[in-house]
This record gives structure tokens, C-alpha cells and sequence, in this order.
């Protein structure tokens, strides 16, 4: 069975990188009847913090990125994490090194001068266990001297290192801490992952960590390493380009189910396909499909592929979506009455709006009430003259059937009385019924106010 997992460091909160290796643990694992597995790689104490656990978490939480089991704790596992240093100690895969820091340093010097490898090779390595002195140690792992060590990585391909690269790297230090690449190792055992995907950043890592898979003889991880993800400009995805945390999307009200069809594209394809659904992106998603170039955040496309998942979203679905929103950005939750309102009018309004904000903006007519107090821009399109033409509306709308076709032919008809046209009418009908300049259509809107609502709002403004 297929364990993924996700191991964010609680340094920070959940940024766009770690949602989209996220997403793609988390595609990997449910379409393939898998599990998808946290871990809360939290033992740097001094960086990481409670909080940010709570922001990552709440972060996948708002992505709909559910993951199976408790989160599991790294920092809570260090028994366990020091327990294998001293069986790869019992085995002779490890050994004591009672090197001081001063000739770790020497060494280095050396090194340095004489232009050879700084990577530190102990003298310790070949010390029987008799000959130990009594002082404090650390222990490292006995890294293969010669030859060269080849990984397969689903996306990279073979990697091939020299191991003249690899150190004899300490497993725990002399104060007896185990460090984080043994850590990373036992946890992805003891928890079962089968699948590691995680940005290329790590890709050395890998190689460090297959020295103690090796000396454990334990089954290793499929790898992918996927490429990072840049900004427009091809540089490092940054502040510079615009909002890098998923709580920055959260707020700004893109909706979850786009976010994960946009982050989903990033980095990995099907064919052509950009629009499509959880199921779909489960039942597609493969390693094959991920790209070894970086990606670009394209805003614009982000916002294209929210605007389309609002679109085919149900509208109770989202009203429920658009209150979280709201809750979330400790905004007033609409009332019974609003909630009403914007159903009502979800059909028309959920075909355009990006982001719930947007939607929100234009569902104003349902969500304000009587007296409608029209904006300053409004206003300015309601003059007298305009009054006049919308009084003689107001009886004819009142024995309207109240069908979009009766609609409009009513509106053409006293315009066109007028001597006007119809889009001269538009502004101050918005006006009247939005008391905004922008609004869905005035047909759309006199069809979910209804008739006595709609006559209501004129005879306000036409007195
Ligand atoms: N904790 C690491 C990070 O946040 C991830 C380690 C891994 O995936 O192996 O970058």
C-alpha cells in the first residue's frame, strides 16, 4: 500500500511550496487507495513553534488537504531516533569518534590549503572498541569510501554521486541528540512511507540518508524530487512577486478547489488539461507527469481557474464556502436574509467572480436593504430626467410577468417612449437597484429581487 507524507519544519507558516508538495503527496496517495501521513519535523526547538504547527495545519485544513492519522511528532521521537544510532553502533555500521572540535577544525585547515576534500574523514573509523578512551564522543555513520552511489529519482532520473562527497556524517552528537538526517530516516521507516516527494532542494539529502538506510538494510522510498516553483520572472518564488503564504490565498477568498487545480498544474501535467476536478486530478496524477524545469506562478491563470471552479460549484456549496471565508477573515457572517439573497442570486453571479470578495461586491443588491443608498458614482447617473423615465416604469413593471423576456420588452418599450436607448437606463437602474455603478445585469437582478421588491426600490428613488 502507498504511505506518502508531508514533513513541514514548523518554522513558518504554510507557504505555496509546501502546499503544492503537499497537494502532490496527498494526489498521490488518494488516488491510489493510499495513505497520506504528516509529520511535524519540529526538533530545531528554537525555530520552530507552536503557532506555526497550528498555521500549517490550518493551512491544509483550508485546502482540503485531510491527512490520515494524528500528525506525527519528530521532536517526540528521539528516543527512537537514538535507539538506531546505537544499533547501527552494535552493528559496526557506526562508530564512536572522539575527535575534539580543535582537530575537526585542523583538519579543515588542512584541507583547505592543501585543496583537497574538507569533508571530514575520522581516524576513529578503524578503532577497535577496546582501545575507546573514556571521553565524550559522537557518533558517525561509516560513509563508503570508494566507488559511486546511483539513486533513482522518479523525476530526475539516475543520480549519480561519487561518494568522495559523502563524509563520515555524524549521526548524534556528543551530547547524545540524534540530528535531523537520521531523524528523517527512522520516521519514513518506522512510518510505513513508501513515497517520498519533496521539493529537489533535498536532493542531497538523499544521498546522506541512503548511507543509513544502507547500514539498517532497510527497504528504501520510491524518490521524486520535484523542481522549485519561481515567479513570473524565472527567479525564486518571493514576496516580490506577490502573496507566498496559502493563508494570504485564504484571505484574499480564492476558493480551495482552485487553489488545488492551479497548485496541481504547477510543476505537473495531463495532456493539455488545465480545468479539472479532485477526482479527475486523483485519478491522473502520476510521478511521470512532473516536469524537471521549475514552474512560474501565473496569477493571472490562478485567477482564470478559481473564476471557473466558482462557476460549476453548487450555490449551496458555496455560500457555505463564502461564510467560512468570512469567519476566517473575522468579517460580519451574513444573516438569514442575505444568506437567502445570495443564493438567489448565486446563479448568475458565481459564472464570474474569481474570488469570493469579487462575488460578494457584486451580490450588494442582495445583501444591502431598503432604503437603497446609492455610492457617489451611482448617484451621479440618477438625475431628474432619468427619474422621470424610471416613475413611468414603475406601473408598467407592476403588470409585467416577470419573465426575463417581459422584462426587457417592458424597459425597450418606455425607453424607446423616451426617445432613449436602452443602456441609457442601465446606470441609474444599477443605481436604483445596487446603488452601485457596478452590479450583475439589471434583468438578472430584477429577477431575484422579484416584483415587489424591485417596484419597492424604485418608488424609493423616484419618490
Ligand atoms: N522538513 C523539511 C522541510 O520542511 C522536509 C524534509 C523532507 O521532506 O524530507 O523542508
Amino acid at each position: 500500500p502507498v504511505v506518502t507524507r508531508f514533513a513541514p519544519s514548523p518554522t513558518g507558516a504554510l507557504h505555496i511550496g509546501g502546499a503544492r508538495t503537499a497537494l502532490f503527496n496527498w494526489l498521490y496517495a488518494r488516488g491510489r487507495d493510499g495513505k497520506f501521513v504528516l509529520r511535524i519535523e519540529d526538533t530545531d526547538k528554537a525555530r520552530s513553534t507552536d503557532e506555526n504547527t497550528q498555521a500549517i495545519l490550518d493551512g491544509l485544513t483550508w485546502l482540503g488537504l485531510d491527512w490520515d492519522g494524528e500528525p506525527v511528532s519528530q521532536a517526540s521521537r528521539v528516543d527512537r531516533h537514538v535507539e538506531v544510532a546505537q544499533q547501527m553502533l552494535a552493528d559496526g555500521t557506526a562508530f564512536k569518534c572522539f575527535a575534539t572540535q580543535e582537530e575537526i577544525e585542523a583538519f579543515r585547515e588542512d584541507a583547505r590549503e592543501n585543496k583537497t576534500s574538507t569533508l571530514y574523514r575520522s581516524p576513529w573509523r578503524n578503532v577497535a572498541e577496546t582501545d575507546h578512551p573514556d571521553l565524550p564522543f559522537a557518533v558517525r555513520v561509516k560513509a563508503p569510501r570508494d566507488g559511486s552511489t546511483t539513486l533513482h529519482d522518479e523525476v530526475q532520473g539516475d543520480v549519480t554521486w561519487s561518494n568522495d562527497q559523502l563524509d563520515d556524517m555524524i549521526i548524534l552528537r556528543s551530547d547524545g541528540t540524534p540530528v535531523y538526517m537520521l531523524a528523517v530516516v527512522v520516521d519514513d521507516h518506522d512510518m510505513g512511507v513508501t513515497h517520498v516527494i519533496r521539493g529537489d532542494d533535498h536532493l542531497a539529502n538523499a544521498f546522506r540518508q541512503n548511507m543509513i538506510y544502507d547500514a539498517m538494510g532497510w527497504d528504501k522510498p520510491v524518490l521524486a524530487h520535484i523542481p522549485l516553483i519561481f515567479g513570473p520572472d524565472g527567479k525564486k518564488l518571493s514576496k516580490r512577486h506577490g502573496a507566498t503564504g496559502a493563508a494570504e490565498y485564504q484571505a484574499m477568498g480564492y476558493p480551495a478547489a482552485g487553489m488545488r487545480n492551479y497548485l496541481a498544474r504547477l510543476g505537473w501535467s495531463h495532456g493539455d488539461d488545465e480545468f479539472f476536478s479532485d477526482a479527475q486530478a486523483q485519478d491522473w496524477f502520476d510521478l511521470s507527469g512532473i516536469g524537471k524545469s521549475p514552474s512560474r506562478f501565473d496569477f493571472k491563470k490562478l485567477e482564470n481557474i478559481c473564476g471557473q471552479h466558482n462557476a460549476v460549484t453548487d450555490d449551496a456549496a458555496l455560500l457555505h464556502e463564502i461564510q467560512a471565508f468570512l469567519a476566517a477573515t473575522d468579517a460580519t457572517p451574513l444573516n438569514e436574509q442575505q444568506s437567502d439573497g445570495l443564493l438567489a442570486a448565486m446563479p448568475s453571479l458565481k459564472e464570474r467572480a474569481k474570488t469570493f470578495p469579487e462575488l460578494l461586491e457584486k451580490a450588494h443588491f442582495v445583501l444591502t436593504s431598503r432604503p437603497i443608498v446609492p455610492d457617489e458614482k451611482a448617484a451621479k447617473s440618477l438625475d431628474d430626467v432619468h427619474k422621470g423615465i424610471l416613475r413611468e416604469l414603475t406601473p408598467q413593471l407592476q403588470n409585467a410577468t416577470w419573465t426575463r423576456d417581459d422584462l426587457e420588452g417592458v424597459v425597450s418599450s418606455v425607453a424607446a417612449a423616451n426617445e432613449t436607448k436602452l443602456g441609457k437606463l442601465a446606470g441609474p437602474l444599477r443605481a436604483v437597484f445596487a446603488g452601485r455603478a457596478v452590479s450583475p445585469s439589471v434583468f438578472d437582478m430584477m429577477l431575484v429581487l422579484g416584483k415587489d421588491e424591485t417596484v419597492a426600490r424604485l418608488k424609493d428613488a423616484t419618490g
